[in-house]
């Protein structure tokens, strides 16, 4: 499960990292009075103090995309408010189909002195935890990871002790930062580790990470969070009600929204040939196989063992309500899941809603004759079916017919 910033900031802010001023708004009229509330403390001897509006949205690369501006004036702020609040988001994490911005966050402005990235997550080769931390932060850390990842350091976290102060201590110095600065980036690390821990996370990442430059009120500069993503195990949610109530059902999937109500576990994906699998295991050899001739699968999709009737043609309707989707693929081996229940889905979806498009059936296991009378039967509603004898055959057959 993802949160959005605005909420990750609390997060932070109540485990005691730092993170300047802000305000959510829905709409564009409340920008003007969310800068003036949140440049409050600004000097006043300077106008047109610095504030920032940000879509909040479950992607990055908001920066490059427009959808984190600078601002330095009430209508500024309702300027840029109007525009994310009108536009759809389309970064390098969005698709070209872009996403809509329902909220924004209104944050005070803050001078940057440098940018760094501090995250921590799950490292399934070393089974620990790691922190994973750069001078080098900001909106090009991902090329830095391409082109020069030295410049991004991995702590392993140890699994009963957590992260050790001095391994903080080290880290502090190793990305330059100096004088009181370093307590400051220590604590703030231990205290991200420690939320890491408590809420059950599987990313928290700060980028940027930043210090401000020296002032007569801190001589040696702050250091700051500016942006914070955050991701959680969605099998310990349950433990955590606070988290569970961040949940924003706008920004899910819908179409997986759907699928969980039936039991299906489907995941969306960039390509054509829409997948009907039962079991994780088989359903990731399907894409593998589908990928291996050549084809995109459209989705993950496990109906399981135990699907009924039921969820198998609600599973149909849902892959053919992608019009991404060129082909399908049906990949069953029937163990638990019974030949005959996915026949009879395919022939209500057919009935229903038509296949217009190819789709190869591959069906193997219990009740498999069933099954495949049952599909014989109904030919004529399905003129696009062709049978296959294995998963090499499916995928070779989906990927011909899409291509
Ligand atoms: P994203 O990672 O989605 O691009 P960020 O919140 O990291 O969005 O913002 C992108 C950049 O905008 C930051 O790296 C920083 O340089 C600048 N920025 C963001 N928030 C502020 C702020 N409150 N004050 C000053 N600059 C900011
Ligand atoms: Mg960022």
């Amino acid at each position: 499960m993802k949160i959005h910033e605005y909420q990750a900031r609390d997060l932070l802010a109540s485990y005691g990292i730092p993170v300047p001023a802000g305000e959510v708004i829905t709409n564009k009229e409340a920008a003007a009075g969310a800068y003036k509330s949140v440049t409050a403390d600004a000097d006043p001897s300077k106008d047109g103090p610095l504030a920032v509006v940000k879509a909040q949205v479950f992607a990055g690369g908001r920066g490059k995309a427009g959808f984190v501006k600078l601002v330095r004036s009430a209508d500024e702020a309702a300027e840029a408010a109007k525009f994310m609040l009108s536009n759809k988001m389309v970064s390098a994490q969005t698709g070209p189909e872009g996403l809509e911005v329902n909220k924004l966050l209104v944050a005070a402005g803050v001078d940057i002195d440098k940018e760094f990235y501090l995250a921590i997550t799950t490292d399934r080769n070393t089974r620990r935890n790691i922190l994973i931390a750069s001078a080098e932060g900001g909106v090009e850390i991902e090329k830095v990871a391409e082109t020069n990842p030295d410049a991004i350091l991995k702590y392993p976290i140890h699994p009963l002790l957590g992260l050790q102060a001095y391994q903080a201590r080290e880290v502090a110095y190793a990305l330059g930062f100096k004088g009181k600065q370093i307590n400051q980036a220590v604590k703030i690390m231990m205290a991200l580790s420690k939320l890491y821990h408590d809420k059950d996370c599987s990313i928290a990442e700060i980028n940027p990470l930043i210090t401000t430059p020296a002032t007569a009120a801190h001589p040696d500069g702050q250091v700051l969070a500016i942006d914070a993503k955050f991701n959680f195990d969605d099998n310990a949610t349950f433990r955590h009600k606070d988290i569970q109530a961040l949940h924003d059902p706008a920004e899910d999937n819908p179409a997986e929204t759907r699928a969980a109500k039936m039991g299906l576990s489907y995941i969306a994906l960039d390509g054509n040939i829409g997948c009907l699998v039962n079991g994780a295991g088989l359903a990731m050899a399907t894409m593998d196989t589908i990928k291996l001739e050549g084809g995109e699968p459209a989705n993950f999709l496990d109906v399981g063992g135990s699907a009924s009737e039921e969820a198998v043609t609600e599973a149909f309707r849902i892959i053919l309500s992608d019009p991404a989707v060129k082909g399908i693929m049906v990949n069953i081996f029937g163990g638990i899941m019974q030949c005959d229940i996915i026949a009879q889905g395919i022939v209500n979806a057919a009935k229903e809603i038509g296949f217009d498009i190819p789709l190869v059936v591959r069906l193997e296991g219990t009740n498999v004759k069933a099954g495949r009378a049952l599909l014989e039967k109904a030919a004529a509603d399905l003129p696009t079916l062709q049978a296959a004898g294995d998963l090499g055959d499916a995928a070779k057959k989906v990927v011909q017919a899409v291509g």
